[in-house]
């Protein structure tokens, strides 16, 4: 077979750069790497993934100490002042079992690999492995020199393409992809929650301190309480409705097969798409369980495999980017 006709063009921004330019500088430089099958396969999967964003990092640190405000608020001003023993038993296990479970989300949605293409796999001797037949196309991503699964996307801040890529998110300083939309999911149902927990406490609380004497119902002085439960109002409310808002949009697109990049660039329709409950189900990692509310509970491996087969199958001809020749 003689050697492979190339057209690069640029399908994220659709600039339409075709030409031999671009294909031959990313194969000069894959060339410095020999990419094999097994390097592919391992470099997305080991290792700690963390997305050196200053802008991301400063807003998860942001994150995370609002959390720890609320947490102070509910714990010292709220429930240890309390005469009700069973009160503050109760409602400090739950809302500590729930910020706990938030962070731990949060975590795992930040270190997980949310499903990168491994970086400048579009060698010349990885496309011949794959073993294409006479026709067919393959997307190559000029810019992280990468062969694209069907779906993928590239992203300017984590500098990858990423498999099934909905957003990248400051918040949780990540993509969110295939390999960590559970536990992006996670994560907002359970700041909706810890939210709401928060919201009710600080209602019954003002109830309680306007009933009782305001210099008993907190160990702060009445005004320093007063402000302290109003910006944890503030806090809870705006974070409520966000976090509220992307989680039903989160759910609303795994359940429609749909990632927010694909709604906004109308790619609708170019995938065979999965019933909702099947791809909730792959979204969550298997049957409906107590695991799909875990964020302890991993769901990659399985995920990557799939993700590199696809491409190894040459599965991917809907546009070209790379043709093999017909002789
Ligand atoms: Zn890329
Ligand atoms: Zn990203």
């Amino acid at each position: 077979m003689k050697s492979p006709v190339h057209r690069c063009r640029d399908v994220d921004h659709g600039r339409g750069q075709t030409g031999t330019v671009a294909v031959s500088e990313c194969l000069q430089a894959e060339q410095r790497i020999p990419v094999s099958k097994d390097v592919i396969t391992s470099s997305s999967t080991s290792g700690l993934w963390f997305i050196r964003d200053t802008c991301g990092i400063v807003c998860a640190v942001i994150t995370w100490l609002l959390v720890f405000y609320a947490e102070f608020v509910v714990v010292f001003v709220m429930l240890l002042p309390s005469k009700n023993l069973i009160y503050s038993v109760v409602n400090g296990t739950v809302f500590n079992s729930l910020a706990f479970l938030a962070l731990a989300s949060h975590l795992r949605a930040m270190c997980t690999d949310p499903g990168a293409v491994p970086k400048g796999n579009a060698t010349k001797e990885y496309i011949e492995s794959l073993q294409l037949k006479p026709g067919q196309v393959v997307y190559k991503c000029p810019k992280c020199c990468s062969i694209k699964p069907d779906r993928a996307h590239h992203c300017s801040v984590c500098r990858r393409c990423i498999r099934k890529m909905d957003h990248h998110c400051p918040w949780v300083n990540n993509c969110v992809g295939e390999n960590n939309q559970k536990y992006f999911v996670l994560f907002t149902m359970y700041i909706a929650l810890v939210s709401l927990h928060s919201l009710v406490m600080v209602v019954f609380h003002f109830l309680y301190c306007f009933e009782d004497d305001w210099t008993k119902c907190s160990s702060f002085s009445p005004p320093a309480t007063v402000i302290l439960l109003i910006l944890l109002c503030f806090e809870g409310l705006l974070f409520l409705i966000f976090t509220s808002v992307m989680f039903g949009t989160q759910v609303h697109s795994i359940c429609t097969d749909e990632t927010g990049i694909e709604r906004l660039k109308g790619e609708t329709g170019k995938w065979g798409k999965m019933p909702c409950w099947e791809a909730m189900q792959e979204a969550f990692g298997g049957p409906l369980a107590f695991s799909w509310c875990s964020p302890f509970t991993g769901l990659s491996c399985r995920k990557d495999s799939e993700g590199h087969a696809a491409v190894m199958q040459g599965e991917i001809i809907e546009e070209d980017v790379i043709t093999i020749p017909l002789s």
